[in-house]
């Protein structure tokens, strides 16, 4: 077995799955790995941990009738599929600045083109600079589809109806207009020349199929011609990286690796990150599935081996794991050198993605893994919402502190976010501080978002109530209901808004009282706006036909500050009619004082 891993000169390139939810990404796993494990000759298959092999043979059998169009001879051994798709644990699949994925397959269902996480997942394969292809899935959903018995999909497509391929073609456009307004160039696999330089869509569906032979095809082949150099398999000792720590039963603390480069030997010294810091270990065991007897694949019973090779998913088991922390990098070292060495690499990247910041009136986030915490700070960054703590752990006292700490400058970013960690036992979260859990990093980020935005619209309504806002009204000739103390008259509202405790003033400046109450219609109201004909009580020193009069023009008495705050803060509430009345008291308060609302931007 060794020889033959040794004359192997390209390591197997890491695939994973990302897309919108209900898209079909578990569908389109199940269908290459059961379509791998049919197609296998016996003892092809390596057994892997978090990971599925398809060896070059199964990819060669089913790409055959391609060859006309894709010429290939893979040298690559394979290619190895992440298990679980999606965000959470691709984010733990981190390696500086990157991933430790070559490639990612973005599923998108063809008929309902890009969605929400069809964005994010697009974000964040940005921001870990992972070349990807589109899988257009769920082709056979396409009206007139006729699904034929092949895994091509351009000799499923020749068979297709003319209508039923110029709808796929729409289809294909779409995303394609999509693709272009996030500044990817794309086109139909088929129709590209240059492959480094447009995104490659593949008609799938991943219920019956069709279009799986193009799909791994162009896996094999892109990751083979154009990243070599990364494929180059290194004899040396292993790198990899942690998805899961988990606890197993009657073992103990075992950790789901992905290694990418190298050999993993049993006894190995490996360094890693955890909780308090670096952890240096033995390596107890490496363990992987039996071998799949048939085609079921429940990959339960484990099994040891001695070594393995990159690239693979095994799980390790080693004394002091229990603190491992997932999304940390993991290196198996040969000397005390590079024991310390790889203790300062792993120490930095763990700080790198910490962050503690005193003065900053931010949230505190708390999550189980490196990678969502990255994940889930580059999230927040990018709406612009402001960190103080970010943190890995459970929810503890000093946590708590630092959210007060918040509180006391800025209501809505008291938060505590928590993914997939809980307060520590005995730890209670007070009700002023806004505790927010989810499973999934969007989620989460969606929701602190809402939050934040229910508490500046919360605090906004309270100081808009607070503040004196601009009206302008007319007394209605005729509807003198009672001429002092409180008069009550019937007025109409030319533009702005009134309010009853509203401070009124005459033309002129002069002040003639408050408003008491308002009535439409024999209710009570609390406010009235342009175009309304109400009832207003004023108190105040005031008789109509003394200091005021049947048809006399009454503005609202806003004070110098209140206009400044409405201007300033809340300019998206006034109205073109409130802007017109903001105008006329200007000029009437400036008699009074020359700097009333001077320099404000209407
Ligand atoms: P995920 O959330 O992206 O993993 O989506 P799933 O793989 O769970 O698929 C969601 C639903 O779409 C399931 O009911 C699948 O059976 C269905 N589905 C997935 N792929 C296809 C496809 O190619 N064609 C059809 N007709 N249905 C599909």
């Amino acid at each position: 077995m060794s020889t033959q891993l040794q004359s192997r000169r390209l390591r197997q390139p890491i695939v994973v799955v990302l897309g919108h939810v209900d898209h079909g990404k578990t569908t389109l796993l199940d269908k290459i790995r059961g379509t791998a494990v049919v197609k296998k000759e016996p003892g092809e298959m390596t057994q892997e941990v978090g990971a599925s092999f398809v060896p070059t043979s199964v990819i060669e059998k089913i790409a055959e009738p391609l060859k006309k169009i894709f010429p290939i001879k893979l040298e690559i051994p394979g290619l190895l599929f992440i298990d679980t798709p999606g965000h959470e644990l691709f984010s733990n699949l981190r390696k500086r600045g990157g991933s430790v994925a070559d490639i990612a397959i973005l599923v998108v269902d063809i008929v309902e083109g890009f969605q929400k996480q069809t964005y994010e997942s697009l974000e964040i394969l940005r921001s870990r600079k992972v070349p990807f292809l589109v899988a257009a899935n769920k082709i056979d959903r396409i009206p007139g589809w006729k699904t034929a018995d092949t895994y091509s999909f351009l000799e499923s497509f020749k068979a297709q109806r003319k209508d039923v391929q110029t709808q796929l073609d729409n289809y294909v456009y779409r995303l394609v207009g999509q693709l272009a307004e996030l500044g990817f160039n794309s086109d139909r696999f088929d129709r590209i020349k240059d492959f480094t330089k447009t995104v490659a869509i593949v008609p799938v569906s991943a219920k019956t199929g069709e279009g799986i032979a193009e799909l791994l095809a162009l896996l094999a082949g892109l990751t083979q011609n154009y990243m070599k150099s990364k494929l180059r398999f290194a004899e040396g000792p292993a790198k990899g990286v942690i998805l899961e720590v988990k606890e197993l039963q009657g073992l103990g603390y075992t950790i789901d690796v992905i290694i990418y480069d190298g050999v993993l030997k049993k006894n190995d010294t490996i360094v890693l990150g955890g909780l308090n810091g670096p952890i240096v270990t033995k390596v107890r065991s490496i363990l992987v599935p039996k071998p799949l007897q048939d085609i079921k694949v429940v990959k339960t019973d484990l099994t040891q081996i001695d070594e393995v090779y990159a690239a693979a998913g095994v799980k390790i088991y080693a004394p002091d794991l229990e603190n491992a922390l997932a999304g940390s990098p993991l290196f198996a070292a040969e000397s005390e050198q590079q024991i310390e060495e790889y203790k300062k690499i792993i120490q930095e990247e763990i700080s790198s993605v910490k962050y503690y910041n005193a003065n900053i009136a931010g949230i505190v986030i708390k999550a189980d893994s490196l990678g969502s915490l990255e994940a889930i700070v580059e999230g927040l960054k990018q709406k612009n919402i402001p960190i103080r703590l970010a943190d890995i752990g459970p929810i503890t006292k000093r946590d708590i502190t630092e959210a007060e700490l918040t509180l006391q400058e800025s209501k809505e970013y008291a938060i505590i976010a928590a993914f997939r960690v809980k307060p520590l036992q005995g730890i209670e979260v007070p009700n002023k501080v806004k505790l927010i859990y989810s499973d999934i990093i969007y989620q989460l980020i969606d929701e602190i978002e809402k939050y934040i935005n229910e508490i500046r619209e919360s605090e906004k309504r309270r100081t808009l109530d607070s503040l004196v806002l601009p009206g302008k009204f007319r007394i209605i000739p005729g509807y003198v209901f009672r001429r002092s103390d409180p008069a009550i008259v019937g007025v109409e509202v030319l533009g702005g808004i009134i309010r009853p405790k509203f401070p009124v003033m005459k033309k002129d400046g002069k002040r003639v009282g408050e408003i008491l109450q308002i009535q439409d219609n024999k209710k009570s109201v609390d406010r009235a706006t342009k175009g309304m004909e109400v009832a207003v009580s004023i108190k105040g020193n005031i008789m109509v036909g003394r200091q005021i009069d049947e048809g006399d023009i009454l503005y609202t008495d806003v004070p110098k500050e209140d206009l400044e705050i409405l201007v300033t803060k809340y300019k998206d509430i006034i109205t073109d009619d409130m802007k017109e009345v903001i105008k006329e008291i200007i000029n009437i308060k400036r008699s009074e004082n020359p700097t009333y609302g001077l320099g404000l931007q209407l």
